[in-house]
């Protein structure tokens, strides 16, 4: 059963002090506020997931999640964390293929492959981030783009295993830019994409597998993001540094 989520993606933002302020009002707000059962998923910075850890608590609703992993269990990888590691800090998700990964750290998608498989292997939710650049939508070719990202990264995965990754399609000209995809192109993307897994698996399976829209999204235009029909909730960047927009990016679904 597809879940609806909100995923908030700190990238390389936040002391830990700031962190714990900004987990705690987030923790907070949901707790009195917010009427859904969206699963809400902090991502925070490597260092602070065990003290972030601690806030969450037992909360039912509120998960933690890393934003890399490492492809082996351990060895000489000097500065690289390992999807073991990860979930004995507490995590229960891992965002894998962000953008900025694949930008500046060079990952493929055969590099992909290999990390949801081991992330999967140890227990973690993989939320595989694909997407197109500006000018690859400019030459119509969003969709093999997409399409191959997904084949190649995730079509090596067996039934049961894919159903337990959740995709992100983040638009890459829309990422950090205030540029945001409109509802129908989301809508139009995401149906590709679950149109794609009914192909390779079934359309149960498809119907399985919540696909989150990223780039951009505010509390303004959360809602009419959110109730598109393949659309299951939102990975969100800037706007989740910022526990009223955040909370109230969670609330689009109440
Ligand atoms: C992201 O980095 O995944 C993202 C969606 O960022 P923003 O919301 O800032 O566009």
């Amino acid at each position: 059963m597809r879940k609806n989520i909100v995923a908030g993606n700190w990238k390389m933002n936040c002391s830990l002090p700031e962190g714990k302020k900004l987990a705690s009002e987030v923790i907070h707000m949901v707790q009195d506020e917010v009427q859904n059962n969206a699963q809400i998923i902090l991502i925070p910075p490597f260092i602070h997931l065990t003290g972030i850890h601690s806030l969450i608590g037992s909360s039912s609703n509120i998960f933690l999640g890393a934003q890399n992993c490492h492809q082996e269990s351990n060895g000489a990888f000097t500065g690289e964390v390992s999807a073991a590691m990860l979930v004995s800090c507490g995590a229960s998700h891992v965002i894998l293929g962000h953008s900025e990964r694949r930008e500046y750290f060079h990952e493929t998608d055969e590099l992909l492959a290999s990390k949801v498989k081991f992330a999967l292997d140890n227990g973690l939710t993989p939320i595989f981030c694909c997407g197109e650049k500006l000018e690859v939508r400019e030459a119509g070719n969003h969709e093999n783009l997409v399409r191959s990202q997904v084949d190649e990264a995730l079509f090596g995965l067996s039934e049961e295993e894919i159903q337990k990754v959740v995709i992100a399609y983040e638009p890459v000209w829309a990422i950090g830019t205030g540029k945001t995809a409109s509802a129908e192109q989301a809508q139009e993307m995401h149906a590709f994409i679950r149109n794609q897994i009914a192909s390779k698996y079934s359309q149960g399976v498809a119907e399985e597998i919540s696909i989150l829209y990223g780039g951009s999204v505010k509390p303004e235009n959360a809602r009419e993001i959110f109730s598109q029909a393949d659309v299951d909730g939102g990975l969100i960047g800037g706007a989740s540094l910022k526990s009223r927009d955040f909370t109230n990016i969670v609330k689009a679904f109440d």
